[in-house]
This record gives C-alpha cells, structure tokens and sequence, in this order.
C-alpha cells in the first residue's frame, strides 16, 4: 500500500500555499491532518502529482469567539476543538460531535477543515456546520468568498470549492438563549463511523413551547441532511412524548439512505427516526433555562 509518487511542498503562509494551488491547479491536493487523504492516496483512488501540505501553516489554526460565533482556522485539530473552553462556552453541540469522530490518535492529527472539505456524509462535523446554518471561507485566485452550509455540499466527497481554493476558516453562529443540544450516533464498534448520526438542538420559549428546532443527520443522504418537515412540526408546540415520536417518524419518513455492506436503507431510515426522537428528548431535557438551570423533562 503505497502512494502513487508526488512532488511535495510545505508552504509556510496561506499566500504561499495560494501560489502552489494556483501554479499546480488540479495536479495538486491540500494536505491537512491526512487521515481521509493519504488512505486515499495509499489505495490510488487519488493521483495528484503534488501535494501542498499546510501543516506548517501555523496562521490557519486558531479558535475564536467572532462576529456573534465561533471561528475556526482550517488547521485547528479535531483534539483541540475537543478540549477547548472558548468551544465548550460557545458551541457545545460541536464537542459533543467531536468526540465521536474515531480514536484519539485520528482527533490529534485531523483537522476542521479537512473533515469539512472532505464533505464524507458519513462524518459528524459536516453535519454539525448544517445544523448550526454555519458557513465556511474560501480563498482563491479571485479572492475570499464565505459560503453557507447549505450551498457547500453538493454530494459525496464534492463540494462547491474549486481545486485552486483554499478552505481557511469555519464559522459557527453562537446559540440563542434557552437553546439544548444533543449529538447521538449509532456506531457498530467505537471508534467506527457512525451509521446514522443526529444533531438536535432545541430553543424554547418562555412559555415552554418551542419557538425554534433543528435536525442534522449523518448517514442518510449524499451530503449532511436537515430534517426540515420534522422542524416545522416542532416549531410553536409544546414538547411532549408523542409530538417527539411523531418528529421522528417525520424524519424518517423523510430521508433517503442508501444501503452498504454495513446496513440496509431500511435500518438506516429506522433508526435515524428513533435517534431522532432521542436527541430531541434529550436536547430539552437539558435546555438551559434563563438562569442557566436545564429545563424540566
Ligand atoms: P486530509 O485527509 O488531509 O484531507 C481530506 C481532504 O480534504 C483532501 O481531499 C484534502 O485535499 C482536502 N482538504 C484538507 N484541508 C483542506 C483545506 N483547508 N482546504 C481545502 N481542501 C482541504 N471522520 C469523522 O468525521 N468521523 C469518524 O468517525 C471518523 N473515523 C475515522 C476513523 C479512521 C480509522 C480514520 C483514519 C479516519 C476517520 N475519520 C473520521 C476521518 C477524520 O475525521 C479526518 O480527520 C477527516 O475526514 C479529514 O481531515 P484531515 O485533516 O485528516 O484531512
């Protein structure tokens, strides 16, 4: 098992980095934690013939509170999203995600925005940038561009970045109060990728009905996906064991898996429902009241 032969470069600066992408064009792939590439590379389903490694491009990795969210540099290590206070406080559906993504040896070596530019459905944090209606920045020949969530994903492994661009950054927006969350996932052993993964977040209102809901599952789809019927139903009711079960028959009603060696359409539809249903409980289960105390069950 080993790499077609490359040439390797190791910029040291973002315009550095452009340069090569722009001399190299499709020739060349970005390098980043390489925990998706060089497999990828070892089994030649990819041949570029250079390869811009950015692991000495020290200015992409960073965690921020910016802009009303948090921001974070293509470079920054799952690991260290995992750890962070400024995450913790800031977007706690993300640490949750975080977690389920491999072995720690994978989490200290791959990156935000290689999991993001990968765009494998199967992987959490795609799915919590949907969730979260988050965008990403893009730099390239004709400059920097943001793109929402929802217009960065096209299919598996595809995304709307073009081979000369360079993702640097990943913004999520800061929830608003009274706002739970919750990340569950079905795996077949741990450290696998999940089968079905689902993000939940919940605002209530101060009467306790709920003035906003978001669903975004791993698994089900070619790219992360929103269970926007669910979402509507939720939205202005009261929270209750049968609005939570209707919810996740509505998502699984709703989505289109495929199957694989590892599980049939069907199971995967079925629990993506249940899952469903699961986080919501949960994610109003521990909705932080105005005082920061979570909300009754
Ligand atoms: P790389 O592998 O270096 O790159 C991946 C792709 O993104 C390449 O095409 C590369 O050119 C491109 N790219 C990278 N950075 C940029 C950038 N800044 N701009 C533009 N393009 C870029 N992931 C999960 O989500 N969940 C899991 O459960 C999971 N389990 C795993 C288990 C194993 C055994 C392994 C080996 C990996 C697993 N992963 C899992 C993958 C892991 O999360 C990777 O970190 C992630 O998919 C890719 O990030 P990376 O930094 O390693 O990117």
């Amino acid at each position: 098992m080993k790499p077609p032969r490359f040439a390797y470069h190791d910029p040291t600066t973002v315009p550095e980095a452009l340069g090569l992408l722009g001399q190299f064009a499709s020739d060349a792939k970005i390098l980043a934690g390489g925990q998706s590439l060089i497999p990828l590379l070892n089994m030649r389903m990819a041949h570029p013939k250079h390869l811009v490694d950015l692991n000495r491009v020290s200015e992409l990795a960073y965690l921020e509170q910016r802009d009303g969210g948090l921001a974070i540099g293509a470079m920054t290590r799952h690991r260290a999203v995992e750890r962070s206070p400024v995450v913790a406080a800031a977007c706690p559906l993300l640490v949750q995600a975080v977690k389920q993504i491999g072995h720690v040896q994978i989490r200290c070596r791959g990156t935000t925005g290689g999991s993001i530019a990968h765009a494998d459905p199967a992987a959490e944090l795609p799915a919590v940038l949907a969730a979260l209606d988050g965008h990403v920045t893009l730099v390239g020949p004709s400059g920097r561009r943001t793109v929402q969530s929802d217009d960065f994903f096209v299919t598996y492994l595809t995304t709307t970045a073009a081979p000369d661009e360079l993702l640097t950054e990943v913004w999520l927006p800061r929830l608003p109060p009274r706002t739970g969350h919750a990340w569950l996932e079905l795996a077949q052993r741990h450290g696998d990728y999940a089968l079905v993964g689902v993000g939940a977040l919940v605002t209530l209102a101060a009467d306790g009905t709920i003035a906003d809901a978001r669903l975004a599952l791993t698994g089900v789809g070619p790219v992360p996906v929103r269970a926007r019927a669910a979402e509507a139903r939720l939205r202005g009711e009261r929270p209750s064991p049968g609005l939570l079960a209707e919810a996740g028959r509505l998502v699984a009603a709703g989505v289109e898996p495929e199957g694989d060696i590892h599980a049939t359409a069907e199971y995967r539809r079925h629990i993506a429902g249940i899952l469903s249903g699961r986080a919501l409980e949960r994610a109003i289960r521990d909705t932080p009241a105005a005082d920061g105390a979570a909300a009754a069950a």
